[in-house]
């Protein structure tokens, strides 16, 4: 069964559609789960951004109860709805805190870590890292440092810095160093990767990771999540079937999904 582990609601600003939306689309594509994961709310909005981008802290006792309503009419349509979150990782770890007992404290089935360069305050520490590659090479760095805080169940879209301007577009090959010290870390930590469907329909560009970074992936074992990160209901589960099959060809047997922080293997 495929399921969709990284979807938005109205509640981030930036994405629309009510819960309840995104469960007849995931119904209406046959998926029998989905997993919501709006991103965090960071109470630090001059470093994370507030409204337009992600839900105040006032705001998470609606999300939750959107998600409960979402969960009913799942049960109606069969489609099991879970509770999850898009949280942040920065180069400050200081700045995480109080968002990492959140993620301790309010009962997420599935926590996402995403390193988001675009914010203000990241593209300015990354680009005081030197020329283009010290900063991809910073970056990925950072996610290996992510992966090793073990707070997040999976790093969302673990190729970002590819996109988004902080640098120009480079070839996954001439990163390899840097990239596959991200993979093993991903493996040493028992953390998984996302594979990322978005890329897909977002301008010229591919899967995240690009599928050599995947290859790399398969070779060394790292366990993957997969989620469309719709903004739109009509997202949902967007490019699944083509993404599988690269998957299968490359190797990769199992996907991982999250129930309680509980990793549930589920065969391709
Ligand atoms: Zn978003
Ligand atoms: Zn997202």
């Amino acid at each position: 069964m495929l399921i969709d582990c990284h979807m938005h609601t109205y509640l981030c600003g930036h994405a629309v559609g009510h819960p309840t939306d995104y469960v007849r689309a995931a119904a209406g594509r046959g998926l029998g789960m989905v997993t919501f994961t709006c991103h965090a709310p960071m109470r630090n909005e001059a470093v994370f951004r507030g409204p337009g981008i992600r839900m105040t802290i006032d705001e998470l006792p609606e999300y939750r109860d959107l998600i409960a309503e979402a969960a009913q009419l799942g049960r109606e349509l069969g489609v099991e709805v879970r509770y999850g979150i898009e949280g942040e990782y920065y180069p400050d770890e200081r700045e995480l805190h109080e968002h990492w007992d959140l993620l301790e404290t309010e009962p997420f089935d599935f926590v996402l870590g995403s390193l988001h360069h675009q914010l203000p305050g990241f593209r300015a520490w990354l680009l005081a890292q030197g020329g283009p590659e010290e900063i991809a090479t910073a970056y990925f760095e950072l996610a290996a440092k992510a992966l090793r805080t073990k707070r997040y169940d999976s790093i969302a879209h673990p190729d970002l810095i590819r996109i988004y301007g902080t640098i120009p577009p480079f070839a996954p090959e001439s990163m390899e160093g840097p990239i596959r010290g991200m993979l093993e870390a991903a493996v040493e930590s028992d953390t998984c990767l996302e594979v990322n469907t978005s890329g897909l329909i977002k301008q010229l560009f591919e899967l995240h990771p690009a599928p050599t970074i995947l290859g790399w992936a398969a070779e060394l074992g790292v366990k993957l999540t997969l989620g469309s990160d719709s903004h739109h209901p009509d997202h949902v589960a967007q490019k699944f079937p083509e993404v599988t099959a690269l998957l299968k060809q490359l190797g990769f047997t199992h996907l991982h999904h999250f129930k309680g922080r509980g990793r549930i293997e589920e065969a391709l």
